[in-house]
């Protein structure tokens, strides 16, 4: 038997939850992101479940070959675009379609040698202040790309800061109307937020990425909770050691828990180099053999400990579940003071996956 850390897959919420795109946006085709390697779950794994959508959207030039390796033949859309000129020639090859957000991706695209014309995706900043064309400058690159032979269907996107906010798109929004004024162009505007929350902002395709994998896109499960949307990775371990703490016995490095009673506490084989956060603190939600508990002292980077009071049954070999249906990963992000996102893309590659 090996360390008893391992991820869980459940393909079938996978499915649920872009059927739960689809009910949110009946009238958009989907753009499922899958970047960050599917949010950390594995492009390789869970892909073939999300076969059902209209199109693919990550980063790398190597997951969306790989995505055609396995017989993907629909859209893939490299939301960052290329990011070398010389990356061209394998967007040309794998038939990729292509953000733009600089100017030197529209000369470098002007000027390539293609087989055939890629589809573009303009990207316009609409208020974040990351990628893309300010507004004033949309319906100058519009035309100028309309004129480009290499250029094929024309689209244009933007990304919300702050879409988990009811008024959180109402500028952004305002932005996109005015830049697209008279272009008539298809529009892509919508990730997890704005698909559940701004019917408004859906148009022709959206784009959600973390509710695909059932977690929150405003970082608290109860925002979603009851949307249908489920889980798709579970984190489970067990209890490889028990102590009794006596009062004043402090556990773990910094000793950052002191017990002021007599209590169990169980350790767990999890750590932060299983992708566990270091920084959750005491009090980070977990369930051991089912009953709802919590983290006791610093993280390791192998272990980490748990309260064993409300549960007196339990000791060696009980299980563990660290997130997944019944503690959510939102919860524990919360606990730590980030989100989902991050605790999913940060499972660690020693921690073994399997799907069901
Ligand atoms: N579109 C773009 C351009 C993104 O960068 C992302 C992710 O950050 C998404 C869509 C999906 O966002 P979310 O995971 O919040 O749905």
């Amino acid at each position: 038997m090996s360390r008893p850390v391992v991820a869980t897959l459940n393909l079938s919420a996978l499915r649920n939850n872009l059927n739960i795109v689809r009910k949110a946006a009946p009238n958009s085709r989907v753009w499922s992101v899958v970047k960050a390697n599917a949010y950390g779950h594995g492009l390789e794994r869970i892909w073939s479940s999300l076969s059902e959508t209209d199109g693919f959207a990550l980063l790398n030039i190597e997951q969306a070959i790989l995505l055609r390796e396995r017989g993907w033949k629909g859209p893939i859309l490299m939301l960052e675009g290329f990011f070398h000129a010389d990356e061209l020639a394998l967007f040309d090859q794998y038939r990729l379609t292509t953000s733009l957000h600089s100017n030197w991706q529209v000369k470098a695209l002007a000027n390539a040698r293609l087989k055939a014309p890629l589809d573009v995706y303009l990207k316009m900043n609409s208020g974040m202040n990351r990628l893309g064309f300010s507004p004033d400058r949309i319906h100058t690159i519009w035309q100028q790309l309309k004129g480009i032979a290499n250029v094929g269907q024309l689209t244009l996107m933007a990304h919300f800061a702050d879409a988990e906010r009811s008024e959180g798109i109402v500028e952004p929004m305002k932005r996109v109307e005015q830049a697209a004024e008279g272009l008539g162009c298809p529009r892509s505007l919508a990730n997890s937020a704005a698909t559940l929350w701004h019917p408004e902002a859906h148009f022709d395709w959206v784009r959600p990425g973390i509710m695909l994998y059932g977690a929150s896109p405003g970082g608290q499960w109860c925002d979603i909770a009851t949307s249908g949307l489920q889980p798709v990775m579970t984190l489970q371990s067990e209890i490889i050691g028990v102590q009794n703490l006596k009062s004043g016995d402090v556990v773990g490095y910094g000793s950052r828990y002191r017990a002021n009673a007599e209590h169990r506490i169980g350790i767990v084989a999890c750590g932060y180099a299983d992708g566990y956060p270091r920084i959750a603190p005491t009090g980070t939600p977990v369930r051991v053999d089912g009953v709802l508990t919590h983290t006791v002292g610093a993280i390791s980077m192998d272990m980490l400990a748990v309260d064993l009071t409300p549960c007196p049954h339990t000791g060696i070999g009980s299980p563990v579940e660290l997130w997944g249906n019944e503690v959510k990963v939102d919860d524990v992000a919360q606990s730590a003071g980030t989100v989902g996102y991050e605790l999913l893309c940060a499972l660690a590659p020693r921690v073994p996956v399997v799907t069901t």
